[in-house]
């Protein structure tokens, strides 16, 4: 995220703007405004060396009016509690809007995991763990994997809680390993939503599969599994990116590939069957659909007017800010919204939450067609009344959920 653009001051601009647009009630807006609760936890940590290192850990829940608070956990340099307020009240948003029984939570660990070692990583996430374990729970507050967080932390988050508890509580967490109550199909779940909606997208604009290049950056869980489902359905992935940079090459990349460089090498710059380019670069490319799927804040009214493209589908929370929004729609680009771009990870979360608490396994072809049927149904909702209210994609999302959220706490009332 640039340092120039608070997360969270832009999560409120997006929130007020619809607000004003559903005429809600003010005592709504002004609760909707603040998370419901903000933990910050200081949690000590034996590094290897010996010396003990305490970092800086955030749990915020939005809102939890529609059901348990729900939203991921992120290991990054540059986690700040604004980051995940506003990351938080988008999860509020996106659970209402594909109409999962979910409120919006999300987490974070300022650490930079990439300079720790497994072991430390792994004492970090059970002392956070144990930190806010009375304010999380299957009922309360269900934690999943985000940027730098996988399935091997909640398998950790799932023991230390189980432990504290004393019985096993799989459903504390979600995106955990298949062997300790993960669901099958939970890791591509992201990636693979952000490809049924760029696939219904193109077939609205009459764009043929077979014919659109995509454009990706990111290359973690949601970038690498949008470029592999992307790649065989048809679609020619012709850009990929890192943290380090990226790759060009306009005949197609094979994201098979390319992962095996990464494994290898760290990054995918350096893949030989293409030439580098730089983030920057990437976003400004001339393909027919860009996904940021790395971090927030990257399309701004810097270089949204470079970009020309005709869909972008935000696999990252964020990627574009209120500013070049406004460009991008007078451009004549089709946005579809991180809220519900990237709904299939929380989609499939719920499945798994699901599956724990009812004890009953599911299988991988019952999660994609589950995932598939309700991403469609939000896709076409969303698109029906942008048109009918003359709105943006967002704005229209936005409307949805933060109408349904609202409708919710008008029903239970404010108490006392
Ligand atoms: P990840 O850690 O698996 O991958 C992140 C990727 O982004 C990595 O390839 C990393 O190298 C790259 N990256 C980091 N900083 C970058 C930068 N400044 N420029 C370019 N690339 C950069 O994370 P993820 O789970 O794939 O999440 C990516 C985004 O998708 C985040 O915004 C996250 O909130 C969002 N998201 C994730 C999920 C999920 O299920 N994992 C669900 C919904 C939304």
């Amino acid at each position: 995220m640039s340092d120039l653009i608070n997360p969270y001051s832009m999560a409120i601009e997006q929130f007020e703007r619809v607000a004003k647009l559903l005429d809600l009630p003010n005592w709504i807006i002004e609760i909707l405004k603040k998370p419901k609760r903000e933990i910050i936890v200081h949690v000590p940590v034996v590094m290897d060396n010996g010396e003990v290192r305490v970092f800086t850990g955030y749990r915020v829940v939005h809102n939890d009016a529609r059901g348990p608070a729900k939203g991921g956990i992120r290991y990054h340099p540059n986690v700040n509690l604004d980051e995940v307020r506003a990351l938080a009240m988008w999860m509020t948003w996106k659970t209402a809007l594909v109409n999962i029984p979910f409120g919006g939570a999300k987490g974070g660990i300022k650490c930079n995991p990439k300079e720790m070692s497994d072991a430390e990583i792994e004492r970090l996430t059970r002392r956070y763990a144990y930190a806010i374990a009375d304010f999380i729970g299957p009922d309360v507050d269900i934690p999943a994997p985000d940027v730098y967080t996988d399935s091997r932390h909640m398998a950790w988050i799932m023991d230390t809680y189980s432990m504290l508890k004393g019985r096993p509580v799989p459903g504390v967490v979600t995106g955990k390993p298949t062997c300790v109550g993960g669901i099958p199909g939970r890791k591509e779940a992201t990636g693979r939503g952000v490809v049924i909606v760029a696939r219904e997208a193109c077939r609205r604009l009459g764009i043929p599969i077979s014919k659109a290049t995509v454009a990706i950056q990111g290359f973690g869980n949601v970038g690498y599994h949008a470029a592999l489902i992307a790649h065989d359905m048809g679609f020619r992935v012709v850009a990929v990116s890192d943290s380090k940079g990226g790759i060009y090459n306009p005949n197609g990349l094979n994201p098979r590939k390319v992962m095996e460089h990464k494994k290898t090498t760290g990054s995918v710059v350096g893949f030989k069957e293409a030439k580098s380019i730089s983030n920057e670069e990437l976003l400004e490319l001339n393909v027919d659909i860009l996904i940021p799927a790395a971090v927030e804040g990257v399309i701004t009214a810097r270089n949204a007017d470079r970009i020309n493209v005709k869909i972008i589908v935000e696999g990252a929370n964020g990627p574009t800010t209120p500013e070049a929004d406004q460009i991008l729609y007078e451009k004549g680009i089709m946005v579809i919204p991180d809220i519900l771009a990237n709904a299939g990870g929380v989609i499939v979360s719920y499945f798994e939450w699901v599956q724990n608490i009812t004890w009953t396994p599911w299988s991988l072809e019952k999660v994609r067609r589950e995932l598939e049927r309700i991403l469609i149904s939000a896709f076409n909702e969303v698109v029906k009344l942008s048109k009918e209210r003359e709105v943006n994609l967002r704005e229209a999302a936005y409307m949805i959920a933060i109408n349904r959220v609202s409708e919710a706490m008008k029903a239970r009332g404010l108490w006392p």
